[in-house]
């Protein structure tokens, strides 16, 4: 199974973390999006995680330093850098996404699990 970084979406997957499955709606964050790919309209974005996340080198270290704000930035970055475009919806997505990894540290069981390059 090729896994990608579930924060990044990076293709070098080093680590996986155990996590609790959880929903991390933005209307939680205070966030109505104008539009989603799947509607239009104000929308409740509700992002659901099931069992471990993948991480690529990157991810992973800020995942154990616990810096939440610096992992924000950085998915949002390399989305950029591999959309070659702003995301429209930044500023949303920024607290969307912070609410998303302090559910995701609420939720982490703790276990890690090297992967190794195949
Ligand atoms: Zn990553």
């Amino acid at each position: 199974m090729a896994d990608i970084c579930d924060f990044c979406n990076s293709p070098n997957v080093v680590k996986r973390f155990g996590c609790r499955d959880f929903k991390a709606e933005s209307l939680q964050a205070g966030v109505v999006y104008p539009y989603t790919r799947d509607a239009v309209g104000p929308a409740n974005l509700v992002l659901a995680s099931y069992d471990y996340w993948a991480a690529c080198a990157a991810c992973a270290a800020l995942v154990e330093a616990r810096d939440v704000s610096t992992l924000v930035k950085y998915v949002l970055d390399e989305y950029e850098k591999q959309e070659r475009r702003k995301h429209p919806q930044r500023q949303r997505l920024e607290k969307h996404l912070k609410l998303t990894y302090d559910l995701f540290f609420d939720n982490w069981t703790g276990e890690t699990e090297i992967v190794v390059a195949s």
